[in-house]
């Protein structure tokens, strides 16, 4: 990934990108933020609350105006910026949106707002399939839930490209973690994208990727043989999560222990929703687990 933090780097005939400076475990080098049309501009992901980054964007549309603002989900990460980037542009801002979808009891925490902003109301809510226009750009929204159940990629038809967020990343499979994240939402979210003839993806951290449907199945083989892997611990040891992972996650350091289990976690909420195994809510993880299939 070719970038320096502040400057704008072409991607494609209308499409810029600039890297906020937030870099971090989940995070990679930092959030992109995209810059889409010539005349009048999109936004993809604002990024952080950090004026430098604001900066950068508003001197990369260059006096140009800048009109919508899109939001791929609401994690602090792509979504924080918004509110000062409205007030310099007065773009109207367009996502799924946040507010009006129930709260799990797990998030609704200092920790789980540290992350997702949960009253995140956009001035207009888009769902599947709906076009954004400007002058000289057409968007189209896929709802892909999974990473977060309100995650929309974005495809600019004209290239034949699609902003992925942070369903489909090249430099790390996404952080699929319950509540937040749903293993069954991922894996139809990654189908979805395996129907629409495109291959080049422009995912919120990272650079491009080339021949994206063959890291898409990839990621949906590594899930189902990861998932698989944790379907024999329970039925063939009768293990719990923190088995699992001491299992498969061998020599783990200890403070990953806790979000190597939220994966587990999400794969083991899978297994039951599909019957195979069985346990008593709430899950964590000591909790007995036993295969019913
Ligand atoms: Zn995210």
């Amino acid at each position: 990934m070719n970038f320096s933090y502040g400057i704008p780097g072409g991607i494609l005939p209308g499409v810029v990108r600039l890297v906020a400076n937030n870099p971090g475990p989940f995070t990679h080098k930092g959030t992109n933020t995209y810059l889409i049309g010539s005349k009048s501009l999109a936004v993809i992901d604002p990024g952080p609350d950090d004026p430098l980054h604001r900066e950068a964007i508003l001197t990369a549309a260059n006096g140009r105006p800048i009109s919508h603002i899109l939001i791929t989900h609401a994690h602090r990460d792509h979504l924080d910026g918004l509110a000062k980037l409205q007030e310099a542009t007065k773009a109207i801002s367009m996502a799924y949106g946040r507010a009006h979808l129930e709260v799990p009891e797990q998030l609704n925490s200092p920790s789980g707002r540290d992350f997702v902003d949960l009253d995140f109301a956009p001035d207009v809510r888009i769902e599947d399939g709906a076009v954004i226009e400007g002058e000289d750009w057409k968007l189209e929204a896929l709802f892909t839930p999974g990473h977060a159940p309100d995650h929309l990629c974005l495809l600019l038809a004209d290239q034949n490209v699609i902003f992925s967020g942070d369903h489909v990343m090249g430099w790390n499979t996404t952080v699929i973690a319950p509540p937040e994240g749903r293993m069954a939402d991922y894996n139809a979210s990654l189908s979805k994208l395996l129907d629409i003839n495109c291959d080049l993806y422009l995912p919120g951290h990272g650079g491009r990727l080339e021949d994206a449907r063959r890291t898409v199945k990839a990621f949906l083989l590594h899930r189902q043989w990861r998932e698989q892997a944790i379907h024999d611990a329970i039925r063939n040891k009768g293990l719990n999560i923190r088995g699992i992972v001491a299992l498969i996650y061998k020599g783990l350091d200890e403070k990953l222990i806790q979000a190597a289990g939220l994966s587990v976690m999400a794969h083991v909420e899978h297994l039951k929703e599909q019957g195979f195994v069985a346990y008593e809510a709430p899950l964590d993880l000591d909790t007995e687990i036993t295969a019913t299939s």
